[in-house]
């Protein structure tokens, strides 16, 4: 039970290695020679893009699998089949997460910190912070960068940040910053 336990949490942790990996190499390395990296690129240039859901699901029934295999090579098939759920759920827990940032305005610290965290790799520095659940793997590689303040292009701003009368959200106002595209870098 306690080894099937530390599987579950180590495939978690093989997950946000892998979102790390797959988001900084094959999203921006790439530069758009591979579909995965299109469908990235596209999510950066274009406002509320996300891929297709067939196209997640897809991916999932490929890599959770493969978790679930090099588990089952390495712990023995229980403990590889709790290191693939463990994966699998965190990969679940990353698309939510991913998505409630571009959507939803914060409702804690966790939210507040992942919402600047990704908003910064979104509208600030692309090279910069590409966990978007954890900043573990950032700082282990030197690409964290503490985010005081989102400058955020007029264009880009996600809907969330406004009020009613299409100004930033008074109580965002410490975390964000609407610039004109002139003055935004990004
Ligand atoms: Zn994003
Ligand atoms: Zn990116």
């Amino acid at each position: 039970m306690v080894i099937a336990l530390l599987a579950l949490l180590a495939g978690a942790a093989a997950w946000t290695f892998a979102e790390y990996m797959l988001h900084r190499f094959a999203g921006h390395a790439a530069r758009g020679r591979i579909h995965f990296s299109r469908e990235h690129l596209r999510h950066h240039g274009t406002p509320g893009y996300f891929s297709p859901a067939w196209q997640k699901a897809l991916s999932a029934l490929v890599m959770i699998p493969v978790a679930g295999s090099v588990g089952w090579l390495v712990v023995g098939f229980a403990a590889g089949v709790a290191f693939g759920a463990g994966f699998g759920l965190a990969y679940l827990g990353y698309e939510w997460v991913h998505w409630r940032i571009h959507v939803a305005p914060p409702r804690g610290p966790f939210s507040r910190w992942a919402r600047k965290h990704h908003l910064y790799h979104h509208f600030g520095d692309p090279e910069a912070n590409h966990g978007v659940v954890t900043g573990v793997w950032d700082r282990v590689f030197g690409t964290y960068v503490p985010v005081g303040q989102v400058v955020v292009p007029r264009r880009r701003v996600l809907p969330w940040m406004l009020d009613e009368s299409g100004t930033l959200r008074p109580e965002l106002a410490a975390d964000y910053r609407v610039a004109d595209a002139r003055m935004a870098r990004a």
